[in-house]
C-alpha cells in the first residue's frame, strides 16, 4: 500500500477544491466554507474556471494552473468531469483525492468507477470515495467536507460507510459528550477501504482507537489481516445483517449462514470488538479510547447502593464475567471504609453513607491489588452526598495507585450535578456512564478485546497425512462427467484424502454385487442410493440401515432403486453404495461455504433438532486451529451434551477439534472448486474413540 499518498490525503499540507463555488447553495461553496471555518492551517486552493476568488481566497482555473503543490484535492464536479480531473491531479502531482460527487457505483455507474481508480492508478494517487461527505480531524483543523462542523475533539477515529450517519454522528458527539479525533466517509471504497484505512490510523498517533460502521466489505480477508495486526483496537458496527445468504442453500450450512454470523465469526478472528448498535458504538468507542484492555477476569466492583450493584452484578454474568469474592486480605482491608452493614465481598456496597474519603480510600485499595483486573465504581446519588467530589475522589486514587495496565469505568445515577461529574470524569479519561449495565459493558468489551487479541496470536497447526491430489482426482471425474455435486461416495474420497474418519463405503451395480459387498464389509451393514440428482437420501426412500443378512441385503438393493425412480424418475443413477454401518454415537454436523465475501467458511453444530430447530450452530472463517475448533466445541448452547452431562461420558473432543481444523484446511486447499459441503451426520464416541463420518455431500463450483 502507498502510505506516503495516504498521509498526505488524510495530513495534507495544502487542499484544493475542485468545483469550488461563489453559489452558497452549493456543495463546493459549503467546503470550502467549513475548511476555512475548522481553522485549517494549510494552504487552501479553490478550483473553479469561472471566478476569480471564492469565499475572499483567490481561485485558479484548474489544478495545474495552482503555484505551488497540493498534497489533497476535494472533488465536487458532477460525475462526467471527475475522471478528467483525476487526470489532471495526477499530472499535477496531488497525492489523493477526496472524491464528494456522486453518480457511480452506488447508481449502476461501475464503469466510469473503474476508470478513475485505473486513471488515479496510473499517478499513483489515492482516491477516498467516490459518494463520500469527506474527511474531518481535528489534530489538522480540517473539515474538507460538506459536514457542517469537526466533531467534538477526542481520540477515535470514525470511519462511516453511510454518509447520512456521518454527518448525523459528527453533530450527536456534542449531545453524546464522546468526542471523536476523525470521523471519514468511506462511501463507494473505490479505492481506499477499510483495510487501508485501518492500517493507516493504526498508525496515527492522533487515534487511539477506530470505531467503523460496516455496510459491507469487498474484500473481507484483506480487512481480517490488516485488524489482526492492528495495534489499537478496532471495533465494528456491521449493519444489514438479514438477507445475506440466504440464496446458496443447496446444503444446510449454506442456509444457517446469514451475514451476522459470518461477519461476527471474522471479527472476533480478527480481534474485533463488535458493538450491538449505535449507542453501543459511542459507548465502547469511549472506553475503548480511553482505557487499557483488561486482561484477566477480576473485575471489583464498588457500589455505595445494593441496587446499583446488583444491576451490575447481572450484567457481568451476562457480558461473560461473572463476580467472584475478591480475597480475604483486601476484604479485610475495605472493611475499614463502610459501616457494619455494608459488603466487602463484591459488589463491594460501601453503603449509601459513603462520601469522598471512603471512595477514595476503597478505590485506591482495590485498584491497587494485584488481584483486581478491572474495575466498576458505581454511585447512586444521594442527598447527603456530592457527585463531583465523589468523582474527584475516584479520580485522585486512581491516579495515587500509579497502576496502568487495568481499566476503571465508572456509572453514576443520577440528575443534573451527577452528569457534570460524569462528564469531568470523561475529560479526565475515565470513561463513564449512565447505567451500571452500559458500565460493566464498556468493561466486558476491554476484556473481550484482550481475549480476542491472545487468540488471534496464536500460530497455525501443521497438517500432515494430506492428499491434495487425490481430492482433486475425484473433483476431476465428476467434472468430466459434467456434474456439480459429487455422490457420497466421491464425497468421502476427498474428506479421507483429508484424513477424516470415514466409514468404508463401495459401490453396487448389481444385485449380486450389493452381496458381495455387503459379505465383504461384514453385516451389519448401510445401504444408499447414490446418484448426483438425490442429494437428500432419506426424503427418496433411498437410505436403509442396519441390514443385518443377505436376504435383506438383496431386497434393499430391490427397494432403494424403486423408491429413487419413484422419487425422481429422470435421475441418473450409479447404483446403490454399501457401507459399514457405525455403531450409534453423538450427531454432529460438520460443514462448509463459499462464502461471497469472506471466502471458505467453516460451521460447526450438534446434529438433528440442535441444527434443523434451534439452529444451534458456529461458524469461522478458515483455516481454523485445533484450538480454535475446540473453542467452537465449547461454544454452542448444547456444548455440554458433548462435555458429558448426567452420567454419560464425554465425547472425544479432542479428534473432533482435529477433524473440525481438517475440514478447515481442506475447504482453503479446495476453494477454486468446491462450493459448499457437509458432513451430516458425524457420529461421535466417548473419548478416545474418535469419530466417523457417515454421509458426506460436495457441491462444486459452477465453472
Ligand atoms: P441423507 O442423504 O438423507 O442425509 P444419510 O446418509 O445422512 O442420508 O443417512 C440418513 C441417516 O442414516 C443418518 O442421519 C444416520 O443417522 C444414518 N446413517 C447413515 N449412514 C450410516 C452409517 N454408515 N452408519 C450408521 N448410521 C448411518
Ligand atoms: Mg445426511
Amino acid at each position: 500500500m502507498n502510505v506516503t499518498a495516504l498521509d498526505a490525503l488524510m495530513r495534507p499540507e495544502s487542499v484544493a477544491i475542485v468545483g469550488a463555488s461563489t453559489d452558497s447553495t452549493k456543495i463546493g461553496y459549503t467546503v470550502v466554507k467549513n475548511i476555512i471555518d475548522g481553522g485549517y492551517k494549510g494552504k487552501i486552493y479553490p478550483i473553479n474556471p469561472k471566478a476569480n476568488e471564492v469565499l475572499g481566497l483567490k481561485a485558479y482555473p484548474s489544478l495545474l494552473d495552482v503555484p505551488g503543490k497540493i498534497d489533497a484535492a476535494v472533488v465536487t464536479v458532477p460525475a462526467k468531469l471527475v475522471l478528467s480531473v483525476v487526470e489532471e491531479a495526477g499530472k499535477k502531482g496531488v497525492k489523493g483525492l477526496i472524491i464528494i460527487s456522486s453518480g457511480f457505483g452506488e447508481v449502476g455507474n461501475k464503469d466510469l468507477e473503474a476508470q478513475l481508480v485505473a486513471k488515479a492508478k496510473e499517478y499513483g494517487v489515492r482516491i477516498m470515495g467516490p459518494n463520500i461527505v469527506g474527511t474531518l480531524s481535528n489534530a489538522e483543523k480540517l473539515n474538507a467536507s460538506f459536514a457542517p462542523i469537526l466533531p467534538l475533539v477526542g481520540k477515535g477515529a470514525l470511519v462511516s460507510q453511510s454518509g447520512a450517519l456521518l454527518i448525523a454522528l459528527d453533530m450527536a458527539t456534542f449531545t453524546r459528550k464522546v468526542g471523536l479525533e476523525k470521523l471519514i466517509s468511506i462511501g463507494n471504497m473505490s479505492d481506499v477501504d477499510f483495510a487501508d484505512l485501518v492500517e493507516w490510523l493504526d498508525k496515527d498517533d492522533a487515534t487511539s482507537c477506530i470505531s467503523l460502521y460496516i455496510e459491507g466489505f469487498k474484500d473481507g480477508r484483506k480487512f481480517m489481516e490488516v485488524a489482526k495486526k492492528a495495534i489499537k483496537p478496532v471495533i465494528a458496527l456491521k449493519a444489514g445483517v438479514s438477507a445475506h445468504g440466504a440464496a446458496a442453500a443447496a446444503s444446510h450450512t449454506g442456509s444457517l449462514a446469514g451475514a451476522a454470523k459470518v461477519y461476527g465469526a471474522a471479527f472476533q478472528q480478527a480481534g474485533v470488538v463488535q458493538a450491538t448498535d449505535l449507542n453501543n458504538l459511542f459507548d465502547l468507542s469511549l472506553a475503548l479510547s480511553l482505557q487499557p484492555p483488561m486482561l484477566g477476569d477480576n473485575l471489583v466492583i464498588i457500589t455505595n447502593g445494593g441496587g446499583v450493584g446488583v444491576l451490575a452484578t447481572d450484567a457481568a454474568e451476562k457480558f461473560n464475567l461473572p463476580l467472584k469474592f475478591v480475597p480475604k486480605d483486601v476484604q479485610e482491608e475495605l472493611k475499614k471504609y463502610m459501616p457494619e452493614f455494608g459488603s466487602a465481598k463484591n459488589p463491594v456496597d460501601l453503603t449509601g453513607m459513603a462520601g469522598y474519603d471512603w471512595y477514595h480510600d476503597s478505590v485506591k485499595i482495590a485498584f491497587s491489588h494485584k488481584w483486581t483486573e478491572g474495575l466498576v465504581v458505581l454511585y447512586c446519588e444521594t442527598a447527603m452526598t456530592n457527585p463531583m467530589e465523589i468523582a474527584q475522589g475516584i479520580k485522585k486514587a486512581i491516579d495515587e495507585s500509579g497502576v496502568k495496565n487495568k481499566p476503571v469505568i465508572v456509572s453514576f445515577v443520577g440528575g443534573e450535578k451527577s452528569e457534570k461529574a460524569m462528564q469531568w470524569l470523561v475529560e479526565n479519561e475515565i470513561p463513564s456512564y449512565s447505567a451500571p449495565d452500559l458500565a460493566v459493558h464498556a468493561i466486558s468489551a476491554l476484556r473481550e478485546y484482550a481475549r480476542m487479541k491472545e487468540i488471534v496470536s496464536e500460530p497455525e497447526d501443521k497438517l500432515n497425512n494430506i492428499d491434495k491430489l487425490a481430492a482433486l482426482k475425484v473433483i476431476r471425474t465428476a467434472r468430466e462427467d459434467g456434474r456439480d455435486a459429487l455422490t457420497e461416495i466421491e464425497a468421502k474420497q476427498v474428506f479421507a484424502a483429508y484424513g477424516l474418519p470415514t466409514t468404508i463405503t463401495k459401490l453396487a451395480k448389481s444385485e449380486d454385487e450389493a452381496s458381495a459387498l455387503a459379505q465383504e464389509i461384514g453385516f451389519p451393514i448401510v445401504m444408499k442410493i447414490v446418484s448426483p440428482e438425490i442429494l437428500h437420501k432419506s426424503d427418496a426412500g433411498g437410505v436403509k440401515v442396519n441390514i443385518k443378512d443377505d436376504v435383506s441385503c438383496r431386497d434393499a438393493y430391490r427397494t432403494i432403486l424403486k423408491n429413487a425412480k419413484e422419487y425422481n424418475a429422470n435421475a441418473h443413477i450409479h447404483g446403490v453404495a454399501i457401507q459399514e454401518m457405525a455403531p450409534w454415537g453423538t450427531e454432529v454436523i460438520l460443514g462448509s461455504i463459499n462464502d461471497a465475501t469472506f471466502g471458505p467458511t467453516m460451521m460447526f453444530g450438534l446434529g438433528g433438532i440442535f441444527v434443523e430447530v434451534l439452529k444451534d450452530v458456529t461458524f469461522r472463517v478458515a483455516p481454523v486451529s485445533k484450538k480454535s475448533a475446540l473453542r467452537m466445541i465449547e461454544e454452542i448452547r448444547g456444548a455440554p451434551i458433548l462435555a458429558g452431562v448426567r452420567g454419560e461420558e464425554p465425547r472425544d473432543r479432542d479428534v473432533l477439534a482435529e477433524t473440525i481444523s481438517r475440514y478447515a484446511h481442506m475447504i482453503v486447499d479446495l476453494q477454486e472448486e468446491v462450493s459448499e459441503s457437509d458432513a451430516n451426520p458425524v457420529l461421535v464416541y466417548q473419548e478416545g474413540r474418535g469419530l466417523k463420518v457417515v454421509d458426506a455431500r460436495i457441491i462444486l463450483k459452477k465453472k
